[in-house]
């Protein structure tokens, strides 16, 4: 948990939710800034935007902006304004510093975890299946308007295999057969969830795979009540296999295997996308079982609590990651993920942005800004790294209302003092963070 200037930890729960710094009232000219705009294209110098309501109500050079009455001006001279950053795939509110529950998933942790997002400049966030319902009326609070935490969507609690893999014990509702499985999928959409989600995986054959008469089932179901449905995958035979069947994305990369023209043509035929790469979750995995400069990074350590930083340091926590059986897999499944994340983006297919920040030892905040150094190192320039955090991923949202710095979006965005598409790792210097038009509290 990521420590919140001026606020003690015990305090931060208490303040969420409530509007701090300028709620936007009034309309304000930020001005002289470069612009990154959030669609990939050249950043454009000496910019100016106004802000009124929430919203963007105009974006243009500086010399242009029109007189607005009421407006303070806010000189950003030498800054970057970029859109806040939207992770399609992140767990929220179920882990304490290395240590995860289904018990500590409350209303508190929740907004702990978007206050800490919030911080670094991650605006809006997908929650992927492993939510109690108490999250639905945080949910609905940042459907638009001016927040002090980060808007979430959720996928309510993912479908999966009894026996098998995914969700988290206490919190998911397991299914055996297809009947079970249309049962929860209607259960889901009738509490109102964004995304049915579903687990395709075995542990690298360690846990039984959810069998292909029940993910058709859940498919199904979801298209039947209007959701759209989301797989956790690792293999491509069965990405295939959840292409035929009508899946709408994917939120991880194939590992298994390069991705073949088969999978590239099916998803273009059919608009599938590939919602999240999660590289920074397969760089993790791993990483820190080995001597790793990463705790030591003070960015890293803005966004971890000391235990977390003493646990993912120590020697029981190496012993545990560097010997399970999967281990010698990982390096290879990383770079895999990363080989295919760029094919599927060069050979056209539709993809945004998303980590699976959130289980332990992959940090809210701090995760997304190293899934967009992974991207740089997978060949993306860092305009396209950050088109994909930003345009690409809310033109998944489909809500039309975010993602790009554009007159009539919402207010998201983020000031830094140095320029991330000549260097992404500058994604990092955030001078301050806004969401709908609201200053958010930073991390001290
Ligand atoms: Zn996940």
């Amino acid at each position: 948990m990521a420590r919140i200037k001026g606020l003690a930890r015990g305090t931060i729960a208490a303040l969420a939710g409530l509007c701090v710094g300028s709620a936007g009232a009034a309309p304000v000219l930020y001005t002289n800034f470069t612009l990154i705009d959030g669609s990939g294209g050249k950043p454009m110098p000496a910019a100016a935007m106004i802000v009124d309501a929430a919203k963007i109500r105009w974006v243009g050079p500086a010399g242009k902006a029109p007189r607005t009455a009421g407006a303070s001006t806010v000189d950003l001279s030498g800054k970057y304004v970029m859109p806040g950053i939207i992770d399609l795939h992140v767990h929220i509110g179920t882990v304490r510093d290395l240590d995860q529950k289904a018990d500590y998933f409350t209303p508190d942790s929740v907004r702990r975890d978007l206050q800490t997002y919030a911080a670094f400049g991650v605006t809006t966030v997908q929650s992927m299946g492993t939510d109690k319902d108490s999250i639905l009326p945080i949910r609905d609070a940042g459907r638009t308007g001016p927040q002090s935490v980060t808007r979430v969507l959720t996928a309510g609690q993912g479908l999966v295999f009894k026996g098998g893999y995914g969700g988290v014990p206490g919190i998911n509702h397991p299914v055996a057969t297809p009947e079970e499985a249309t049962a929860e999928v209607d259960a889901q959409s009738a509490k109102g969830v964004d995304y049915i989600k579903l687990w395709m995986d075995d542990e690298l054959g360690a846990m039984p795979k959810m069998p292909y008469p029940i993910s058709k089932a859940i498919i199904d179901a979801a298209h039947r009540n209007g959701k759209r449905a989301l797989a956790h995958v690792f293999y491509l035979a069965d990405a295939k296999v959840l292409v035929a069947q009508g899946i709408d994305g994917f939120m991880h990369s194939v590992r298994d295997k390069p991705v073949d023209t088969e999978l590239i043509s099916a998803m273009k035929a059919r608009g599938v996308w590939q919602g999240a790469g999660t590289l920074s979750r397969e760089a993790a995995v791993y990483a820190f079982a080995r001597d790793n400069p990463r705790t030591a990074d003070p960015f890293f350590r803005q966004a971890a609590d000391p235990a977390t930083i003493t646990g993912l340091e120590s020697p029981e926590r190496e012993k545990t990651v560097a010997g399970s059986r999967i281990f010698p897999s990982l390096p290879q499944i990383d770079e895999q993920a990363r080989d295919n994340e760029r094919a599927l983006a060069q050979a056209g297919v539709k993809y945004g942005f998303g980590t699976d920040a959130g289980p332990p030892g992959r940090l809210p905040g701090y995760s997304e800004h190293w899934e967009l150094e992974q991207l740089v190192k997978a060949g993306f320039t860092p305009s396209e790294a950050i088109a994909a955090a930003t345009g690409r991923s809310a033109e998944w949202l489909g809500t039309g209302d975010r993602g790009l710095i554009q007159a009539g979006r919402l207010a998201d965005f983020v000031v830094l003092n140095a320029d991330p598409t000549r260097n992404i790792l500058n994604s990092r210097k955030i001078a301050v963070v806004y969401i709908g038009g609201n200053r958010v509290p930073s991390v001290r």
